[in-house]
């Protein structure tokens, strides 16, 4: 196995941290804020910018090509589900989460608001 090396390790580390940081502030930003128009556009962009932001990771951290190449419809399909499954109530501004693949949220669970 081939030593990694110290640009490699710190390139890694510095962007696993982005990831890290930048997705905690992302998720309690959309539990604290009640604007659902603006948490709409956070969610969006943030997961326009955590899909390379990945890769990235693991590009620097040594992955092989054929693993990265896999990793693009992989970041792809989570940026959608989340799209899908993170849901804004616009009456009350909540964030509604919906684990399911197939069930989309109709009503939000907070107020009965239902969401277009
Ligand atoms: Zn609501």
């Amino acid at each position: 196995m081939e030593e990694q090396s110290t640009f490699s390790v710190v390139l890694s580390n510095l962007i696993g941290a982005v990831f890290l940081l930048g997705g905690i502030s992302v998720m309690l930003f959309l539990q604290i804020s009640r604007n659902a128009a603006l948490k709409r556009k956070v969610l969006r962009w943030s997961l326009v910018f955590m899909g390379p932001v990945v890769l990235g990771f693991f590009w620097a951290a040594g992955a092989p090509l054929p693993f990265i190449l896999l990793a693009i419809p992989g970041c792809a399909f989570i940026a959608f589900m989340n799209l899908r499954n993170i849901r804004f109530c616009n009456a009350c501004g909540r964030t509604l989460v919906s684990y399911s693949l197939i069930f989309r949220q109709k009503i939000c669970a907070s107020c009965g608001e239902s969401l277009r």
